[in-house]
Protein backbone atom coordinates (compact mmCIF):
# COMPACT_ATOMS: atom_id res chain seq x y z
CA UNK A 1 0.00 0.00 0.00
CA UNK A 2 1.50 3.92 -0.79
CA UNK A 3 1.86 5.73 2.02
CA UNK A 4 -0.66 8.67 0.90
CA UNK A 5 -3.24 5.72 1.01
CA UNK A 6 -2.76 4.57 4.68
CA UNK A 7 -5.94 6.43 5.48
CA UNK A 8 -7.45 3.44 4.33
CA UNK A 9 -6.58 1.04 6.70
CA UNK A 10 -8.77 -0.49 9.51
CA UNK A 11 -7.18 -0.32 12.73
CA UNK A 12 -6.10 -4.49 12.83
CA UNK A 13 -4.94 -3.56 9.48
CA UNK A 14 -2.82 -0.38 10.78
CA UNK A 15 -1.52 -2.17 13.89
CA UNK A 16 0.13 -5.23 11.94
CA UNK A 17 1.88 -2.93 9.79
CA UNK A 18 3.53 -1.01 12.87
CA UNK A 19 3.88 -4.02 14.57
CA UNK A 20 6.19 -5.53 11.66
CA UNK A 21 7.51 -1.68 11.29
CA UNK A 22 6.31 -1.55 7.86
CA UNK A 23 4.58 1.52 8.81
CA UNK A 24 5.76 3.95 11.03
CA UNK A 25 2.61 5.92 13.15
CA UNK A 26 3.95 9.05 11.79
CA UNK A 27 3.13 8.24 8.17
CA UNK A 28 0.23 7.19 9.15
CA UNK A 29 -1.18 10.14 10.87
CA UNK A 30 0.49 12.16 8.14
CA UNK A 31 -1.61 10.46 5.80
CA UNK A 32 -4.83 10.88 7.43
CA UNK A 33 -4.27 14.70 7.61
CA UNK A 34 -3.35 15.01 4.12
CA UNK A 35 -6.58 13.32 3.45
CA UNK A 36 -8.26 15.60 6.13
CA UNK A 37 -6.64 18.44 4.34
CA UNK A 38 -7.95 17.28 1.04
CA UNK A 39 -11.60 16.50 1.88
CA UNK A 40 -12.63 18.52 4.66
CA UNK A 41 -13.70 21.24 2.33
CA UNK A 42 -16.31 18.85 1.17
CA UNK A 43 -17.55 16.86 4.01
CA UNK A 44 -16.94 19.33 7.32
CA UNK A 45 -16.72 16.31 9.99
CA UNK A 46 -13.97 18.29 12.28
CA UNK A 47 -14.41 21.20 14.92
CA UNK A 48 -10.86 20.86 15.68
CA UNK A 49 -7.96 19.71 14.57
CA UNK A 50 -4.88 19.26 16.14
CA UNK A 51 -2.41 18.41 13.97
CA UNK A 52 1.03 19.16 15.61
CA UNK A 53 -0.35 17.89 18.77
CA UNK A 54 -0.84 14.74 16.62
CA UNK A 55 2.36 14.81 14.86
CA UNK A 56 4.13 15.12 18.35
CA UNK A 57 2.12 12.10 19.51
CA UNK A 58 2.70 9.85 16.62
CA UNK A 59 6.72 10.65 16.96
CA UNK A 60 6.63 9.82 20.66
CA UNK A 61 4.79 6.34 19.64
CA UNK A 62 7.46 5.66 17.44
CA UNK A 63 10.17 6.22 19.72
CA UNK A 64 8.42 3.65 21.97
CA UNK A 65 8.02 0.99 19.09
CA UNK A 66 11.74 1.99 17.66
CA UNK A 67 13.09 0.81 21.27
CA UNK A 68 11.07 -1.96 21.76
CA UNK A 69 7.96 -0.98 23.93
CA UNK A 70 4.78 -3.26 23.26
CA UNK A 71 2.58 -2.24 21.28
CA UNK A 72 -1.52 -2.69 22.14
CA UNK A 73 -4.00 -2.53 18.96
CA UNK A 74 -4.86 1.26 19.48
CA UNK A 75 -0.94 2.05 19.55
CA UNK A 76 0.08 4.53 17.43
CA UNK A 77 -3.14 4.89 15.60
CA UNK A 78 -4.85 8.46 14.55
CA UNK A 79 -8.71 8.47 16.21
CA UNK A 80 -11.34 11.43 15.90
CA UNK A 81 -13.01 12.24 18.73
CA UNK A 82 -16.79 13.36 19.34
CA UNK A 83 -16.46 17.27 20.72
CA UNK A 84 -19.11 16.33 23.95
CA UNK A 85 -15.85 14.19 25.61
CA UNK A 86 -13.42 16.54 27.66
CA UNK A 87 -9.75 16.66 26.20
CA UNK A 88 -7.16 18.22 28.34
CA UNK A 89 -5.91 21.09 26.18
CA UNK A 90 -7.99 20.63 23.67
CA UNK A 91 -11.13 22.72 23.19
CA UNK A 92 -14.14 20.63 23.56
CA UNK A 93 -17.45 22.45 22.04
CA UNK A 94 -20.84 20.31 21.79
CA UNK A 95 -20.84 22.40 18.62
CA UNK A 96 -22.23 25.34 20.83
CA UNK A 97 -21.71 29.15 21.78
CA UNK A 98 -21.83 27.81 25.12
CA UNK A 99 -18.75 25.90 24.77
CA UNK A 100 -16.75 27.81 21.95
CA UNK A 101 -14.04 28.64 23.72
CA UNK A 102 -13.81 26.06 26.56
CA UNK A 103 -10.40 24.12 27.22
CA UNK A 104 -10.89 21.65 29.66
CA UNK A 105 -8.32 21.09 32.48
CA UNK A 106 -9.10 17.31 32.82
CA UNK A 107 -9.83 14.34 30.12
CA UNK A 108 -12.63 11.71 29.82
CA UNK A 109 -11.69 8.70 31.30
CA UNK A 110 -12.46 7.10 27.58
CA UNK A 111 -9.74 9.83 26.76
CA UNK A 112 -7.24 8.67 29.20
CA UNK A 113 -7.86 4.89 28.35
CA UNK A 114 -6.91 5.54 24.60
CA UNK A 115 -4.00 7.36 25.88
CA UNK A 116 -3.11 5.04 27.97
CA UNK A 117 -2.75 2.90 24.56
CA UNK A 118 -0.82 5.81 22.78
CA UNK A 119 -3.58 6.42 20.48
CA UNK A 120 -3.16 9.54 18.48
CA UNK A 121 -6.34 12.18 18.67
CA UNK A 122 -5.92 13.70 15.47
CA UNK A 123 -9.11 16.23 16.07
CA UNK A 124 -12.67 16.57 17.79
CA UNK A 125 -15.88 16.56 15.41
CA UNK A 126 -19.18 17.89 14.88
CA UNK A 127 -21.98 17.11 16.27
CA UNK A 128 -25.88 18.37 16.84
CA UNK A 129 -25.38 20.71 19.90
CA UNK A 130 -25.13 18.96 22.91
CA UNK A 131 -26.16 15.89 20.90
CA UNK A 132 -29.65 16.49 20.22
CA UNK A 133 -30.51 16.04 16.69
CA UNK A 134 -30.41 13.62 14.24
CA UNK A 135 -28.88 15.38 11.32
CA UNK A 136 -25.77 17.25 13.16
CA UNK A 137 -27.74 20.60 11.15
CA UNK A 138 -28.14 21.90 15.10
CA UNK A 139 -24.66 22.43 15.23
CA UNK A 140 -23.77 25.83 16.14
CA UNK A 141 -21.00 26.16 13.46
CA UNK A 142 -21.71 24.38 10.50
CA UNK A 143 -23.75 20.98 8.92
CA UNK A 144 -21.77 18.08 8.06
CA UNK A 145 -22.01 16.58 4.86
CA UNK A 146 -22.41 12.84 4.58
CA UNK A 147 -19.04 11.98 2.01
CA UNK A 148 -22.20 9.23 0.12
CA UNK A 149 -23.95 12.19 -1.58
CA UNK A 150 -22.95 15.46 -0.32
CA UNK A 151 -25.88 17.53 -0.55
CA UNK A 152 -27.56 14.90 1.98
CA UNK A 153 -27.08 14.75 5.81
CA UNK A 154 -24.87 12.30 7.94
CA UNK A 155 -27.26 11.87 10.40
CA UNK A 156 -26.65 12.73 13.69
CA UNK A 157 -25.94 13.68 16.72
CA UNK A 158 -22.16 11.74 16.13
CA UNK A 159 -22.46 12.91 12.44
CA UNK A 160 -18.94 14.04 12.53
CA UNK A 161 -17.75 10.99 13.88
CA UNK A 162 -19.53 8.83 11.10
CA UNK A 163 -18.73 11.01 8.30
CA UNK A 164 -15.01 11.41 9.32
CA UNK A 165 -14.86 7.63 9.09
CA UNK A 166 -16.25 6.89 6.50
CA UNK A 167 -14.57 9.32 4.38
CA UNK A 168 -11.18 7.67 5.67
CA UNK A 169 -10.59 11.32 7.33
CA UNK A 170 -9.49 9.24 10.61
CA UNK A 171 -8.96 5.23 11.05
CA UNK A 172 -11.99 5.14 13.70
CA UNK A 173 -13.53 7.38 15.65
CA UNK A 174 -16.14 7.56 19.15
CA UNK A 175 -19.57 9.25 19.07
CA UNK A 176 -21.95 9.11 21.89
CA UNK A 177 -25.54 7.45 21.76
CA UNK A 178 -28.57 8.92 23.95
CA UNK A 179 -31.76 7.48 21.35
CA UNK A 180 -29.44 6.72 18.54
CA UNK A 181 -26.83 9.13 17.87
CA UNK A 182 -23.93 6.48 17.66
CA UNK A 183 -26.25 3.88 15.26
CA UNK A 184 -28.16 6.43 13.48
CA UNK A 185 -24.93 8.56 11.61
CA UNK A 186 -23.47 4.60 11.56
CA UNK A 187 -26.16 3.55 9.33
CA UNK A 188 -26.37 6.82 7.50
CA UNK A 189 -22.77 6.61 6.72
CA UNK A 190 -22.46 3.23 6.00
CA UNK A 191 -20.40 2.14 8.58
CA UNK A 192 -20.05 0.52 11.66
CA UNK A 193 -21.14 1.75 15.10
CA UNK A 194 -21.96 0.23 18.38
CA UNK A 195 -24.09 1.29 21.52
CA UNK A 196 -22.80 -0.83 24.79
CA UNK A 197 -25.07 -1.54 27.40
CA UNK A 198 -25.60 1.41 29.91
CA UNK A 199 -23.04 1.05 32.33
CA UNK A 200 -20.71 -0.40 30.21
CA UNK A 201 -17.89 2.47 29.35
CA UNK A 202 -17.53 5.13 31.65
CA UNK A 203 -19.73 8.43 31.42
CA UNK A 204 -16.64 10.45 33.22
CA UNK A 205 -15.63 13.60 31.16
CA UNK A 206 -18.30 12.86 28.51
CA UNK A 207 -20.99 16.39 28.48
CA UNK A 208 -23.77 15.46 29.69
CA UNK A 209 -27.51 15.29 28.08
CA UNK A 210 -29.52 13.07 29.68
CA UNK A 211 -27.63 11.08 32.13
CA UNK A 212 -29.67 7.74 32.08
CA UNK A 213 -29.71 7.50 28.68
CA UNK A 214 -25.99 8.19 27.44
CA UNK A 215 -23.31 5.89 26.64
CA UNK A 216 -20.08 6.89 24.32
CA UNK A 217 -19.37 4.20 21.21
CA UNK A 218 -17.34 3.58 18.82
CA UNK A 219 -17.51 4.37 15.10
CA UNK A 220 -15.23 2.03 13.12
CA UNK A 221 -14.52 0.64 9.39
CA UNK A 222 -15.32 -2.94 10.37
CA UNK A 223 -16.61 -5.09 12.86
CA UNK A 224 -12.87 -6.23 13.83
CA UNK A 225 -12.51 -2.67 14.96
CA UNK A 226 -15.55 -2.34 16.96
CA UNK A 227 -14.21 -5.00 18.77
CA UNK A 228 -11.17 -3.73 19.47
CA UNK A 229 -12.22 -0.41 20.75
CA UNK A 230 -14.51 -1.71 23.09
CA UNK A 231 -11.78 -4.03 24.31
CA UNK A 232 -9.67 -0.18 25.34
CA UNK A 233 -13.03 1.98 26.72
CA UNK A 234 -14.79 -0.47 28.51
CA UNK A 235 -14.76 -1.44 31.88
CA UNK A 236 -15.56 0.09 35.45
CA UNK A 237 -14.91 3.49 36.49
CA UNK A 238 -14.72 4.69 40.36
CA UNK A 239 -15.33 8.40 39.28
CA UNK A 240 -18.57 6.97 37.44
CA UNK A 241 -20.85 5.32 40.01
CA UNK A 242 -23.14 4.42 37.34
CA UNK A 243 -20.54 1.80 35.69
CA UNK A 244 -20.73 -1.47 36.46
CA UNK A 245 -17.89 -3.53 37.42
CA UNK A 246 -18.71 -6.73 35.91
CA UNK A 247 -15.64 -8.39 34.21
CA UNK A 248 -14.81 -6.86 30.65
CA UNK A 249 -14.18 -10.26 28.42
CA UNK A 250 -11.97 -9.39 24.65
CA UNK A 251 -14.75 -8.62 22.56
CA UNK A 252 -12.46 -10.31 19.81
CA UNK A 253 -12.70 -13.73 20.78
CA UNK A 254 -16.07 -14.71 19.76
CA UNK A 255 -15.56 -13.05 16.25
CA UNK A 256 -15.85 -15.75 14.78
CA UNK A 257 -18.08 -16.52 11.32
CA UNK A 258 -20.50 -19.12 12.76
CA UNK A 259 -24.16 -18.26 13.60
CA UNK A 260 -25.64 -21.28 13.38
CA UNK A 261 -28.66 -22.37 16.02
CA UNK A 262 -28.22 -18.79 16.94
CA UNK A 263 -32.33 -17.60 17.89
CA UNK A 264 -32.71 -13.85 16.19
CA UNK A 265 -36.34 -12.49 16.22
CA UNK A 266 -37.42 -9.92 14.16
CA UNK A 267 -39.48 -7.40 16.02
CA UNK A 268 -42.82 -6.34 13.33
CA UNK A 269 -42.96 -2.85 15.28
CA UNK A 270 -39.99 -1.87 13.92
CA UNK A 271 -40.87 -2.22 10.10
CA UNK A 272 -42.92 0.95 11.08
CA UNK A 273 -45.34 2.92 8.19
CA UNK A 274 -43.54 5.59 6.40
CA UNK A 275 -40.30 2.92 6.17
CA UNK A 276 -38.53 3.32 2.51
CA UNK A 277 -39.15 0.39 0.54
CA UNK A 278 -35.53 -0.01 0.02
CA UNK A 279 -34.63 0.01 3.20
CA UNK A 280 -37.34 -3.09 4.06
CA UNK A 281 -36.26 -4.85 0.74
CA UNK A 282 -32.42 -4.43 2.02
CA UNK A 283 -33.50 -5.67 5.69
CA UNK A 284 -35.08 -8.82 4.52
CA UNK A 285 -32.25 -9.48 2.15
CA UNK A 286 -29.94 -9.13 5.18
CA UNK A 287 -32.32 -11.66 7.75
CA UNK A 288 -32.86 -13.81 4.67
CA UNK A 289 -28.84 -14.37 4.50
CA UNK A 290 -28.36 -14.82 8.53
CA UNK A 291 -30.71 -17.49 8.07
CA UNK A 292 -28.96 -19.16 5.08
CA UNK A 293 -25.75 -18.99 7.55
CA UNK A 294 -27.62 -21.23 10.03
CA UNK A 295 -29.83 -18.65 12.69
CA UNK A 296 -33.01 -19.46 13.23
CA UNK A 297 -35.14 -16.89 12.19
CA UNK A 298 -38.79 -15.71 14.15
CA UNK A 299 -40.58 -13.45 11.65
CA UNK A 300 -43.23 -12.82 14.41
CA UNK A 301 -41.94 -11.36 17.42
CA UNK A 302 -44.03 -8.73 18.56
CA UNK A 303 -42.83 -5.65 21.32
CA UNK A 304 -46.40 -3.99 21.39
CA UNK A 305 -44.87 -1.01 23.75
CA UNK A 306 -42.22 -0.24 20.99
CA UNK A 307 -45.00 2.72 20.06
CA UNK A 308 -44.45 4.77 23.26
CA UNK A 309 -40.75 4.72 23.27
CA UNK A 310 -40.78 8.12 21.19
CA UNK A 311 -42.82 9.94 23.78
CA UNK A 312 -40.95 8.41 26.88
CA UNK A 313 -38.08 9.74 25.32
CA UNK A 314 -39.20 13.05 24.65
CA UNK A 315 -40.37 13.35 27.76
CA UNK A 316 -36.85 11.71 29.88
CA UNK A 317 -34.57 13.04 27.74
CA UNK A 318 -35.34 16.56 27.73
CA UNK A 319 -36.35 16.51 31.82
CA UNK A 320 -33.21 15.69 32.12
CA UNK A 321 -30.92 17.72 29.85
CA UNK A 322 -32.83 20.33 31.60
CA UNK A 323 -31.01 19.92 34.83
CA UNK A 324 -28.22 18.96 32.91
CA UNK A 325 -27.82 22.25 30.91
CA UNK A 326 -28.71 24.29 34.14
CA UNK A 327 -25.14 24.29 34.87
CA UNK A 328 -24.68 26.76 32.06
CA UNK A 329 -24.93 30.10 34.10
CA UNK A 330 -22.27 31.89 32.07
CA UNK A 331 -20.59 32.07 35.20
CA UNK A 332 -18.52 29.11 36.10
CA UNK A 333 -17.27 28.87 32.47
CA UNK A 334 -17.85 29.16 28.67
CA UNK A 335 -20.07 31.80 27.33
CA UNK A 336 -21.00 34.42 29.23
CA UNK A 337 -23.40 37.56 28.37
CA UNK A 338 -21.86 40.63 30.95
CA UNK A 339 -23.73 42.95 29.12
CA UNK A 340 -26.69 42.98 31.77
CA UNK A 341 -28.20 45.14 34.55
CA UNK A 342 -28.30 42.44 37.23
CA UNK A 343 -27.21 38.16 37.58
CA UNK A 344 -30.29 37.12 36.46
CA UNK A 345 -30.33 39.27 33.61
CA UNK A 346 -26.50 38.20 32.85
CA UNK A 347 -27.75 34.69 32.99
CA UNK A 348 -30.98 35.18 31.29
CA UNK A 349 -29.05 36.61 28.18
CA UNK A 350 -26.45 33.87 28.56
CA UNK A 351 -28.73 31.24 28.01
CA UNK A 352 -30.51 33.30 25.29
CA UNK A 353 -27.61 33.98 23.22
CA UNK A 354 -25.68 30.90 24.23
CA UNK A 355 -27.70 27.95 23.28
CA UNK A 356 -29.57 27.23 20.06
CA UNK A 357 -32.99 26.60 18.89
CA UNK A 358 -33.22 23.19 19.36
CA UNK A 359 -31.32 23.14 22.89
CA UNK A 360 -33.74 25.34 24.35
CA UNK A 361 -36.60 23.58 23.12
CA UNK A 362 -35.57 20.91 24.79
CA UNK A 363 -34.98 22.82 27.83
CA UNK A 364 -38.39 24.12 27.68
CA UNK A 365 -39.85 20.92 27.18
CA UNK A 366 -37.85 18.83 30.05
CA UNK A 367 -38.57 22.05 32.58
CA UNK A 368 -42.35 21.74 31.85
CA UNK A 369 -42.85 18.39 32.32
CA UNK A 370 -40.83 18.24 35.84
CA UNK A 371 -43.28 21.21 36.94
CA UNK A 372 -45.10 20.73 40.03
CA UNK A 373 -48.55 20.42 38.65
CA UNK A 374 -46.86 18.00 35.80
CA UNK A 375 -44.46 15.90 37.20
CA UNK A 376 -46.96 13.29 38.05
CA UNK A 377 -48.45 13.66 34.46
CA UNK A 378 -45.59 13.18 32.20
CA UNK A 379 -42.01 12.39 34.16
CA UNK A 380 -43.32 9.97 36.72
CA UNK A 381 -45.97 8.53 34.20
CA UNK A 382 -43.10 8.27 31.67
CA UNK A 383 -40.60 6.34 34.07
CA UNK A 384 -43.13 3.74 34.70
CA UNK A 385 -43.71 2.76 30.75
CA UNK A 386 -40.35 3.03 30.64
CA UNK A 387 -40.16 -0.44 32.93
CA UNK A 388 -42.40 -1.62 31.08
CA UNK A 389 -40.45 -1.37 27.62
CA UNK A 390 -37.37 -3.03 29.66
CA UNK A 391 -39.19 -5.93 31.07
CA UNK A 392 -40.57 -6.85 27.61
CA UNK A 393 -37.41 -6.83 26.26
CA UNK A 394 -36.94 -9.08 29.37
CA UNK A 395 -39.17 -11.45 28.49
CA UNK A 396 -38.05 -11.22 24.74
CA UNK A 397 -34.81 -12.15 25.16
CA UNK A 398 -35.33 -15.14 27.61
CA UNK A 399 -35.92 -16.74 23.87
CA UNK A 400 -34.16 -14.80 21.39
CA UNK A 401 -30.16 -14.22 21.58
CA UNK A 402 -30.90 -10.97 19.23
CA UNK A 403 -33.14 -9.41 17.09
CA UNK A 404 -32.75 -7.53 14.05
CA UNK A 405 -34.50 -4.40 12.99
CA UNK A 406 -33.20 -1.68 10.51
CA UNK A 407 -31.09 1.41 12.22
CA UNK A 408 -33.02 4.06 10.31
CA UNK A 409 -36.47 3.65 8.60
CA UNK A 410 -35.05 5.79 5.85
CA UNK A 411 -31.61 6.41 3.62
CA UNK A 412 -29.79 9.92 4.22
CA UNK A 413 -32.21 12.64 3.55
CA UNK A 414 -31.25 16.08 2.27
CA UNK A 415 -30.14 18.71 4.26
CA UNK A 416 -32.46 21.51 5.12
CA UNK A 417 -35.64 18.76 4.39
CA UNK A 418 -36.29 18.40 7.95
CA UNK A 419 -34.74 21.42 9.80
CA UNK A 420 -38.63 23.10 10.25
CA UNK A 421 -40.13 19.91 11.45
CA UNK A 422 -38.84 18.71 14.95
CA UNK A 423 -41.43 16.05 14.52
CA UNK A 424 -39.99 14.61 11.52
CA UNK A 425 -36.73 14.49 12.86
CA UNK A 426 -37.67 12.78 16.05
CA UNK A 427 -38.95 10.22 14.06
CA UNK A 428 -35.55 9.66 12.71
CA UNK A 429 -35.15 7.56 15.75
CA UNK A 430 -37.80 5.80 16.01
CA UNK A 431 -35.60 2.53 15.79
CA UNK A 432 -32.74 3.11 18.19
CA UNK A 433 -34.44 4.74 21.32
CA UNK A 434 -36.02 1.77 22.85
CA UNK A 435 -32.70 0.33 23.59
CA UNK A 436 -31.38 3.77 25.21
CA UNK A 437 -34.40 3.69 27.38
CA UNK A 438 -34.10 -0.35 28.41
CA UNK A 439 -30.19 0.36 28.74
CA UNK A 440 -29.41 -2.38 26.22
CA UNK A 441 -26.13 -2.58 23.49
CA UNK A 442 -26.97 -2.64 20.08
CA UNK A 443 -25.16 -2.52 17.14
CA UNK A 444 -25.42 -0.79 14.04
CA UNK A 445 -23.46 -2.35 10.56
CA UNK A 446 -23.25 -1.73 6.94
CA UNK A 447 -26.26 -3.49 5.39
CA UNK A 448 -26.98 -2.23 1.45
CA UNK A 449 -27.44 0.44 -0.46
CA UNK A 450 -29.90 2.46 -2.26
CA UNK A 451 -28.73 4.12 -5.51
CA UNK A 452 -25.47 4.26 -3.59
CA UNK A 453 -27.00 5.47 -0.55
CA UNK A 454 -26.14 3.40 2.82
CA UNK A 455 -29.02 1.37 4.73
CA UNK A 456 -28.30 0.05 8.15
CA UNK A 457 -29.28 -3.36 10.12
CA UNK A 458 -29.77 -3.01 13.79
CA UNK A 459 -28.35 -6.18 16.34
CA UNK A 460 -29.65 -6.01 19.75
CA UNK A 461 -28.84 -8.16 22.75
CA UNK A 462 -29.65 -8.20 26.22
CA UNK A 463 -27.64 -6.17 28.73
CA UNK A 464 -24.24 -7.40 28.21
CA UNK A 465 -23.99 -9.22 25.24
CA UNK A 466 -22.10 -7.29 23.45
CA UNK A 467 -20.18 -10.44 22.24
CA UNK A 468 -22.88 -12.15 20.76
CA UNK A 469 -23.95 -8.57 19.11
CA UNK A 470 -20.52 -8.42 17.52
CA UNK A 471 -20.31 -12.47 16.65
CA UNK A 472 -23.34 -11.96 14.12
CA UNK A 473 -21.72 -8.73 12.86
CA UNK A 474 -18.72 -10.55 11.95
CA UNK A 475 -20.58 -13.12 10.74
CA UNK A 476 -22.71 -11.02 8.46
CA UNK A 477 -19.72 -9.00 7.40
CA UNK A 478 -17.68 -11.95 6.30
CA UNK A 479 -20.92 -13.30 4.11
CA UNK A 480 -21.17 -9.35 2.52
CA UNK A 481 -18.79 -6.63 0.93
CA UNK A 482 -21.01 -3.76 2.10
CA UNK A 483 -18.33 -2.35 4.42
CA UNK A 484 -15.39 -2.52 1.97
CA UNK A 485 -17.56 0.66 -0.50
CA UNK A 486 -16.10 3.62 -0.31
CA UNK A 487 -18.17 7.01 -0.79
CA UNK A 488 -17.01 8.71 -4.54
CA UNK A 489 -15.17 11.40 -2.91
CA UNK A 490 -12.37 12.48 -4.68
N1 LIG B 1 -31.76 12.23 17.93
C1 LIG B 1 -32.02 11.99 19.32
C2 LIG B 1 -32.21 13.32 20.01
O1 LIG B 1 -32.22 14.27 19.34
C3 LIG B 1 -30.91 11.20 19.93
C4 LIG B 1 -29.68 12.01 20.15
C5 LIG B 1 -28.58 11.25 20.78
O2 LIG B 1 -28.54 10.01 20.78
N2 LIG B 1 -27.65 11.98 21.35
O3 LIG B 1 -32.33 13.42 21.18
Amino acid sequence: MLANELHQLTIHEAHELLKQRKISSTELTKSVLKRLAEVEGKVHACVTIVEDFALQEAEKVDECIRTGHATTPLTGIPVLIKDVMCTRGIRTTCSSKMLENFIPPYDATVIEKLKARKAVIVGKTNMDEFAMGSSTEHSAFFPTHNPWDLSRVPGGSSGGSAAGVAADETIYALGSDTGGSVRQPAALCSVVGLKPTYGRVSRFGLVAFASSLDQIGPLTKDVTDCALVMNAVAGHDPKDSTSVSYPVPDYTQQLIPDIKGLRIGIPKEYFVEGMQGEVRAALQAAISRLQEMGAEIDWEVSLPHTKYALAIYYILAPSEASANLARYDGVKYGFSERNAASVIEATERTRQFGFGTEVKRRIMLGTYALSAGYYDAYYVKAQKVRTLIKREFDQVFEEYDALVTPTSPIVPFKLGEKLEDPMQMYLSDICTLPMNIAGIPAISIPAGFADNLPIGMQIIGKPFSEQTLLRIAFAYEQATDWHKRKPPLS
